[in-house]
């Protein structure tokens, strides 16, 4: 096969410990991801990647598209855990997503696959609302300018993960209601501990997927189900320096950039 007829779910587990067993692998005893220690090189030319994690590609999808699997099938895992913790149908749910990166905007976008009854998306990058407005069903809005969130939210997804955006979540939060945290921000306060005592707020940690997860995921971005995926910037991966420059200096319009490697 060619490299470009496969999309690679980074998570390497066991398969056999306690957590593989129960399909919760993402939590596997000795999980390792294709790109951090010691699996570090993931932009190398050839890689060597378990046959198991690879899900081919159909014919029709682009390879940059099919590439946007791992961060949607983030958003998959965190709202497959929000319907379990809350007491009401996503049909029926106000959902409110922070940020508009390739997380966020992909949690907003599998929120609208699964039927939420609202979709909220705080971002205060101008050119990433458009980006998620365009793509029909959010609503956006700039959370650095007067109120114009929702209130009496069931769920809140963090898609960043600071202490500002967690002390928004629960704030924005109804009474019962769930908030998801993906985002990797920092590790300091903002969690309003006290108000989720008061009014019994459920926090749910969310890291990467399950290995059938990665696959439905792959299975609705192919289908359609997740929209036209055009919000990536592609670069040759000679700047690659640059694309991550870009998105440490906080400017870059685009949720995503998809590094191409040369021919
Ligand atoms: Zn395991």
């Amino acid at each position: 096969r060619r490299s470009s007829d496969l999309t690679v779910n980074p998570l390497v587990t066991c398969g056999h410990c306690r957590f593989c067993r129960a399909g919760r692998d993402n939590l596997c005893e000795t999980r390792q991801i294709l790109s951090m220690p010691p699996r570090e090189g993931a932009f190398a030319g050839l890689l060597a990647v378990p046959a198991r994690n690879l899900t081919p590609v159909p014919e029709g999808i682009s390879p940059v598209a099919a590439a946007l699997t791992e961060p949607l099938a983030c958003g998959w895992h965190a709202v497959g855990l929000a319907e379990r913790a809350l007491e009401l149908p996503l049909a029926e749910a106000r959902c409110l997503v922070i940020g508009g990166g390739a997380i966020g905007l992909g949690a907003a976008l599998v929120l609208r696959a699964r039927g939420a009854a609202e979709i909220w998306l705080a971002e205060p990058s101008g050119p990433r609302r458009d980006i998620a407005a365009a793509e029909g069903g959010i609503r956006t809005f700039d959370p650095t300018g007067p109120g114009t969130g929702p209130g009496g939210v069931d769920l809140v997804i963090d898609g960043v993960g600071f202490g500002a955006t967690r002390a928004a979540a629960s704030a924005a939060l109804r009474p019962g209601g769930a908030m998801v945290h993906i985002g990797l921000g920092d590790a300091g306060p903002g969690l309003d501990i006290r108000r989720a005592t008061l009014q019994e707020l459920t926090f749910i940690g969310s890291y990467t997927y399950t290995a059938q997860e990665f696959r439905d995921t792959a299975a609705a971005l192919f289908a359609g189900g997740l929209g036209g995926l055009g919000w990536v910037r592609t670069m040759p991966l000679a700047e690659g320096a640059a694309a991550f420059a870009s998105i440490a200096g906080g400017g870059e319009a685009a949720p995503k950039i998809a590094l191409l490697p040369d021919g």
